[in-house]
């Protein structure tokens, strides 16, 4: 078994990361490996955050390792809130409020508007033995509902309205149904592509 680095501490996202990426390969976390400190994630872009964020493990583990960064970009929004999704409403990382504000952002700036056209795009930086980064994408397209709907999932799930799955948002599917259209599943699997094929 490979052994390869995912940065990060959420058990679904390692859980997801392993079944795409197979037998082959034994993903563990920086925690497993004795590495607790929180990553710096200062870029500009969900690209260069991804990167800062293999380079650091890669670094300090010297293991294969991969990293993840979201944003989603809300088109009457300009691409907001894209790197700042995850502290939109603050510092504290609240889910609820932070779906708050965009649902209040959306009804001041566009008031009664009929686009609430978003995207989640993930990029996943991996970095091999070489030390060379290989980015990743995945995007998956929606829209914003008027108002939260389902309990699964988690951060913006209640109120993504996925194409894929018209009527329903992203927390009221299955987790299974998700991770076939979802950003971070697409961005994941093409690099277990890649993988496969290198
Ligand atoms: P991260 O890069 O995965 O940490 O994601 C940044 C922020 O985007 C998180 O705080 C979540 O609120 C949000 N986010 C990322 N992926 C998803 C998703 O699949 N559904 C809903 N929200 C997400």
């Amino acid at each position: 078994m490979i052994k390869i680095l995912f940065a990060t501490a959420n058990k679904g996202k390692l859980r997801e990361a392993a079944e795409v990426l197979g037998p082959e390969y034994e993903v563990v976390s920086p925690a497993e490996i004795g590495i607790t400190e929180d990553i710096p994630e200062t870029g500009a872009t969900l690209q260069e955050n991804s990167l800062q964020k293999a380079r650091y493990l890669y670094e300090r583990a010297g293991l294969p390792c991969f990293a993840d960064d979201t944003g989603l970009e809300v088109e009457a929004l300009g691409g907001a809130p894209g790197i700042h999704t995850a502290r939109y409403a603050g510092p504290g990382h609240d889910s609820g409020k932070n779906m708050d504000k965009l649902l209040k952002e959306l009804e001041r700036l566009e008031p009664g508007s009929s686009n609430r056209r978003a995207q989640f795009r993930t990029v996943v930086t991996l970095i091999l033995a070489d030390g060379q980064p290989h980015f990743f994408e995945g995007v998956c397209k929606g829209s914003i509902a008027r108002e939260k709907h389902g309990d699964g999932g988690f951060g913006y799930d209640p109120v993504f309205l996925p194409d894929a799955y018209p009527g329903r948002a992203f927390a009221e599917v299955s987790d299974e149904d998700k991770n076939a259209v979802s950003h971070r599943g697409q961005a994941i699997r093409a690099m277990a592509a890649w993988l496969h094929s290198h």
